[in-house]
């Protein structure tokens, strides 16, 4: 398959990973909106939104987990900050992901 973040979690792009567990990696955006930029996805291919299921609430715990750490090591806290899931033609790659915008964000992706 060839989905950009499937190869980013199989190594076959590079991307500097800033977290990574089984189930989630985190990386910065290469066109970032935002001073801090992070893209936060689930190891498994979920196409987007509209693939999800109740059975899916645990990953997506997870996701705003790491989100709130990221939140702390990037110092976000006393900026502003912002998590923003496209869908449908504002959503580029169909890869579910979730960006984490923080600090100057310049435009909502
Ligand atoms: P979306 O429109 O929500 O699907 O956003 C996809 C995001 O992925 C865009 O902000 C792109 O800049 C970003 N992106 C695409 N390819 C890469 C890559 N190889 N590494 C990091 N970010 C990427
Ligand atoms: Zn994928």
């Amino acid at each position: 398959m060839d989905c950009i973040f499937c190869q980013i979690v199989e190594g076959k792009i590079p991307a500097k990973k800033v977290f990574e567990t089984d189930t989630i990696v985190a990386f910065p955006d290469i066109n970032p909106s935002a001073e801090t930029h992070i893209l936060i996805v689930p190891k498994k291919h979920i196409a987007g939104m509209h693939d999800l299921a109740l059975e899916h609430g645990p990953q997506l715990a997870e996701v705003y987990q790491v989100a709130k750490q990221l939140v702390s090591e990037y110092n976000l806290s006393d900026k502003q900050y912002r998590v923003v899931v496209n869908g449908g033609k504002a959503q580029h790659v169909p890869h579910l992901h979730f960006h984490l915008l923080g600090g100057n964000i310049k435009k909502l992706v």
